[in-house]
């Protein structure tokens, strides 16, 4: 088995966190999320970490040429000597070709890309399901957590529902369509390279978890 370098992808819903968190508790290799390191980058003040604040301070983006040096600076550590998983990184190609320049200097390439792929429209289903009772905000999803009786409110009875502006579906296709202009350069580009993974979300959890399992050994 070679190492574990991934690159973890996904669409928002796609289960990309319940699935990170199962690869790192079972292979033991350091979760590479980039807001955890960003965090920490500005919390102990790196040359980096302060280049990023200045950024996020004035309510701009961060460029890729500060991202690049955060993630570079947390791939040099020597805890990831023995494999990590990058979650949130990179996000477009220039950052994926940086990311092929520093792990090549570094002597950590990545030797997988997973990719957890749902339908954008069963994504939109999921994101976009949770409505409110306006009486007692007690909260429902239209697929997991249905009321008992549809259009009645299980804990008071009324029949008036909201939904969030985040999870009303104009919002959330706006938020898949967003993302999925970034994600699908990105997956050409680890495609054209034979390291794409594409794992089929659209099934339980653990059924998810075992196809993983599967590419990850047979590394
Ligand atoms: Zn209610």
């Amino acid at each position: 088995m070679s190492k574990l370098n991934l690159v973890l992808m996904g669409l928002p819903g796609a289960g990309k966190g319940t699935q990170a968190q199962k690869i790192v508790d079972e292979f033991s290799i350091p979760h590479i999320s980039t807001g955890d390191i960003f965090r920490e980058a500005m919390k102990n003040e790196t040359k980096m970490g302060l280049e990023a604040k200045s950024y996020i301070d004035k309510g701009n983006l961060v460029p890729d040429s500060v991202t690049n040096g955060i993630v570079e600076d947390r791939l040099s550590l020597q805890d990831v000597n023995q494999g990590y998983m990058l979650d949130g990184f990179p996000r477009n190609i220039e950052q994926a070709k940086a990311l092929d320049q520093m792990t090549e200097k570094l002597g950590k390439k990545v030797t997988a890309v997973i990719n957890i792929h749902v339908d954008p429209e069963v994504l939109v289903e999921r994101l976009s399901g949770r409505f409110i009772c306006k009486n007692c905000g007690a909260t429902y999803h239209k697929l997991y957590n249905p009321p008992k009786v549809e259009g009645t409110c299980d804990v008071c009875g009324h029949h008036e529902f909201y939904q969030r502006e985040d999870d009303k579906p104009e919002t959330v296709k706006n938020r898949i369509a967003v993302n999925l202009k970034l994600n699908t350069p990105l997956i050409d580009y680890y495609e054209d390279k034979h390291l794409l993974y594409n794992i089929n979300g659209d099934q339980d959890i653990d059924k998810v978890y075992a196809d993983i399992q599967k590419v990850l050994k047979a590394i």
